[in-house]
């Protein structure tokens, strides 16, 4: 199969002719029809996250069921379904309390070795060398993946809208539905409008909220995002961004503000937006090691929550999202901006890196 391998930081990826792999017990097969082109990879291929290399990255698919391993009973061989990127190993501790997005079989295999739970990937060159998993390995015609990170869609759903629902509308779903706790009349803010921050927009119309104002320093993202349901935009590289959102709420602030872009400066801002009692939601992902130098007497004296957010909880929320997609509830055809194959899938990562992409763009794997 062709597969997108990132050979070492720094450089673009190679595409690659490399074995089908092959699903153990308790896995899946998937025969990716897509897979959503995500900044976390980027932050890989840039050295700015450690992952183990060799290794194909990509963390958001959808497709058909190949085949699947013993024991699995969840889906089956023909069925239509998405990946999420966590994957819960549902034994450990943090899933027996219902904290899968923190699954620490995930992180320590995964995210650190970048195997699945045997402690092997089922990736391999030609000459039987490893390359590492990020996920389930998604730049490719096809993925393994534990049973519990797939999930089968309803016929209505189109396969190449949905493959961005396993990271980017799954992300925003925790931030906005577990850890932001958005409610009907609330006001929102959402700092960064790329993949994840569109989708922390339309969940936040879609929960309720009364305004929801997106922050960006792109017209075009500013553009999107009200369609996807902002109700005010502000573009920060021409007006100061907290000021704006004082003249907008009357100079309460928002109930909470969203980050999604990884950066001190964002989360400041997030933080010192944030009305009296209300709550800062961290969601991007920083380069490793950044720091925050936050003004402590805002945060005792006003009440200020400043809570990360990471993920979601795979087998609770993903047949949320399908059941909401179903419903008509959420636009994710909207979202994407760019249809690209596989062979153009380096090239599609050098444009996020430029900041091209308007909302998400999607491999289409196996066109
Ligand atoms: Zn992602
Ligand atoms: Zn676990």
């Amino acid at each position: 199969m062709k597969a997108a391998v990132c050979v070492e930081t720094g450089s673009p990826l190679v595409i690659e002719d490399i074995p089908v792999p092959e699903p153990r017990a308790g896995e899946v097969l998937v025969h990716n029809h897509a897979c959503g082109v995500c900044h976390t990879d980027l932050h890989v291929m840039k050295g700015e996250v450690g992952f183990p290399l060799p290794g194909v990255l990509g963390h958001e698919i959808s497709g058909i069921v190949a085949e699947v391993g013993a024991g699995v009973t969840t889906v089956a061989p023909g069925d239509r379904v998405v990946g999420s990127f966590i994957m819960p190993c549902g034994a450990c501790e943090n899933c027996a309390r219902g904290m899968e997005d923190l699954c620490s079989t995930f992180f320590e295999f995964n995210r650190l070795r970048g195997t699945l739970y045997d402690g092997q990937t089922r990736l391999h060159r030609t000459d039987g060398s490893p390359l590492s998993m990020y996920s389930m390995g998604g730049m490719a015609e096809y993925s393994v993946t534990p049973a519990t990170s797939v999930f089968r869609l309803p016929d209505s759903l189109d396969l190449t809208d949905t493959a961005i629902l396993g990271c980017s509308l799954f992300t925003a779903y925790g931030a906005v539905r577990n850890v932001g706790e958005v409610r009907t009349g609330e006001s929102v803010a959402v700092i960064a409008v790329g993949g994840v921050g569109q989708n922390i927009v339309q969940l936040s119309a879609a929960s309720g909220a009364e305004s929801v104002i997106a922050i960006d320093v792109d017209d075009d993202k500013l553009d999107l995002a009200r369609r996807m349901g902002a109700t005010h935009t502000v573009n920060s590289s021409r007006v100061d961004a907290a000021g704006a959102v004082a003249e907008i709420t009357g100079g309460r602030g928002v109930d909470v503000a969203f980050e999604a872009l990884g950066s001190a400066g964002t989360t400041n801002l997030a933080v010192n937006i944030a009305r009296e009692g209300g709550r800062a939601v961290v969601v991007g992902i920083p380069p490793a090691g950044t720091t925050l130098d936050v003004d402590l007497a805002r945060i005792v004296r006003r009440k200020i929550q400043i809570k990360g957010s990471y993920g979601a909880r795979a087998r609770r929320d993903v047949p949320d999202l399908i059941r909401l997609l179903a419903a008509g509830k959420l636009d994710l055809g909207g979202v994407i901006s760019r249809r690209v194959t596989l062979d153009e899938a380096p090239a599609t990562y050098e444009a996020l890196d430029r900041g091209e992409i308007l909302g998400r763009a999607v491999v289409l794997t196996g066109a």
